[in-house]
């Protein structure tokens, strides 16, 4: 074969966001010879490009951290300063943190895949960057994220706008200076949310055009005290077995009762600890039955109902802001201060299913019911989530057979990790697998790939590719805990809604991570049971490369 690659490894990672980063030690720690391709300049992924004015987690940070069984040099060493970190912390700790485990040396920053090959005949991957670098390995771990691929609508006339214009995870990194200015911010998810309580008090003007309401909660960040911060290192191992053994791996579980198994007055003082506690817990830790019984939901969007209409002084504007879908079904952004916003005189909030966007115009946007002035525009509409960066990345497998083709009806995974045609690719962080609190459900998973790798070379396998029976099973057994609930009817980027043309099909396994895991465990203890596994032949890759 021609053209081979002076940059011959073990194993590539594609991605340096929390979850390559993690991949990359763990490759690293158990002796091969490995590289992360990363398209930005600098580490942390989401944390590196979402710098958007009040980006800031809603998983505690501690719980997101990486554990101590990976570093525990990092974990005793980093201090985290509130329960909530914002952008800028986060991606200093994820610099901090390749830089203690000397990391930075195996990434090839600005480095964006632009296609990713297998090569049949000497079982390995050949991989091409934007800047025509080539690359080779046995395996490959695409890390890419499931929140990586900005979407912006194709408004008519969006081209023909005059000022900034800026989906919220291209922000520059110097930042931009708001003071002054007449803004308008489209979409209400967990970012636009975000931007909107941030900037409403900088701007001379903000307008928000909103298309579906979202059942948005209270964050309650707050400021640790050294007494907390000493606390929060010394639990580091326990809560890191705590995250290990819910759902979802977040700090809290749902409830074992279900909503009717309580009193009304003990429901409504239970809704209102949950609404008061830190982060996504109205949701991680709410009723058994949140979304398998409408009614039972009922109850958490009729508390959620009256809160808005106490925090929105003007009824209408009340009304706009409040979701028809049922709570969770798409997923609720944590807010601070964010209802209070619309009480200020120099924000307007545009309800779009009542005047839709006509077309951008140079100096604003024209909806059928009147003019909005602006001279920047904050698109928070999203991304072409969970699969969208792994499409991205131009890989063709066996025959020929692209990524985007195999997935063209929606993802298809084993475990979230394999998938046909495409052998020793593992996923890490995408479809169909890990889902949660993200970082720690993919370090089980990073954690798994390493010694899935390792098992490999010490068993002399050189190519490992499941069947496609295998996909419809594990398809059939994802989709098994999203039918018959609430989520089946949702409008949601899970689904794939937000994206023009996307096949409607839901992307994540919603199962409990400790099965996830188990099931994983069970592939290792059966040696890759029922896998295409063929061991190294005579004609060797090493003997091969000699003759290339
Ligand atoms: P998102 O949840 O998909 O929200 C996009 C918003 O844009 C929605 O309000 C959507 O309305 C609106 N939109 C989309 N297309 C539109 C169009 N053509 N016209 C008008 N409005 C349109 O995206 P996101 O807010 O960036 O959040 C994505 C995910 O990232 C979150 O769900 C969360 O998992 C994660 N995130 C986490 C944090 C954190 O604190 N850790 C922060 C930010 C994001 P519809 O609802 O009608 O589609």
């Amino acid at each position: 074969m021609t053209g081979r690659s002076d940059n011959v490894h073990d194993v590539i990672i594609i991605g340096a966001g929390a979850n390559g980063i993690n991949q990359l030690h763990r490759i690293r720690q158990a002796g091969f010879v490995v590289v992360a391709l990363e398209a930005g300049a600098g580490v942390g992924g989401a944390w590196y490009w979402n710098r958007y004015p009040g980006a800031r987690l809603d998983s505690e940070c501690y719980s997101y951290a990486y554990t101590p069984e990976f570093s525990a040099e990092v974990s005793t060493l980093w201090e985290w300063e509130e329960e909530f970190a914002d952008q800028p912390t986060l991606e200093a700790y994820f610099n901090f943190v390749i830089d203690r485990l000397d990391l930075r040396r195996s990434i090839v920053f600005n480095s964006r895949v632009v296609s990713a090959r297998w090569d049949e005949p000497t079982r390995t991957w050949r991989i091409t960057t934007e800047d025509g670098a080539t690359y080779e390995s046995r395996h490959v771990v695409a890390a890419t994220g499931i929140l990586s691929v900005p979407f912006v609508p194709d408004y008519p006339g969006i081209q023909d706008f005059g000022g900034t214009i800026l989906h919220t995870a291209n922000w520059p990194a110097e930042g931009i200076d708001l003071a002054g200015r007449r803004v308008i911010v489209i979409g209400v998810g967990s970012t636009g949310i975000q931007v909107i309580q941030t900037i409403a008090s900088k701007v001379e003007h903000l307008t928000v055009l909103q298309r579906t309401p979202n059942w948005a909660t209270p964050l309650n960040n707050y400021r640790y005290s050294e007494e907390r911060k000493a606390e929060v290192k010394a639990q580091a191992a326990d809560i890191m077995r705590l995250t290990g053994s819910t759902r979802s791996c977040f700090v809290r579980d749902r409830r074992s009762e279900s909503t009717w198994d309580v009193t009304d007055e003990e429901r409504m003082a239970i809704l209102q600890d949950l609404y008061a506690a830190p982060g996504l817990s109205l949701y991680s830790g709410g009723f058994d039955d949140l979304l398998t019984d409408a009614a039972a939901n009922r109850e958490v969007t009729n508390f959620l109902s009256a809160k808005i209409a106490e925090r929105v002084h003007d009824p209408e504007t009340a009304r706009k802001l409040t979701p028809h879908h049922p709570f969770a079904t798409k997923r609720p952004p944590m807010e601070t201060g964010y209802y209070e916003v619309y009480n200020r005189p120099n924000v307007s909030l545009v309800h779009l299913p009542e005047e839709p966007i006509v077309r951008f115009v140079e100096n604003g946007v024209e909806t059928t019911e009147g003019f909005y002035e602006a001279d920047m525009i904050v698109v928070a509409t999203g991304f072409d989530a969970i699969t969208g960066s792994f499409l991205h990345l131009g890989v063709e497998g066996t025959d020929g057979v692209t990524l985007r083709d195999w997935w063209e009806d929606g993802p298809r995974t084993y475990l979230g990790v394999f998938a046909h045609h495409f052998p020793n690719l593992f996923i890490l962080g995408g479809p169909q697998g890990v889902n949660g609190n993200h970082p720690r459900c993919a370090d089980f998973a990073s954690d798994w790939i390493a010694r899935a790798i390792t098992r490999l070379r010490e068993t002399g396998v050189s190519r490992i590719e499941v069947s496609d029976e295998f996909e419809d099973e594990w398809i059939e057994y994802c989709n098994s805990f999203v039918a018959g609930t609430l989520l089946e009817d949702a409008v949601a980027w899970q689904w794939g809604s937000n994206i023009p043309g996307k096949k409607r099909r839901y992307m994540l396994y919603i199962g409990p991570q400790p099965t996830f895991r188990l099931k994983l465990e069970e592939v290792l203890a059966s040696d890759f049971g029922g896998f295409d596994v063929e061991e190294e032949r005579a004609s060797s890759r090493e003997t091969d490369h000699a003759r290339a």
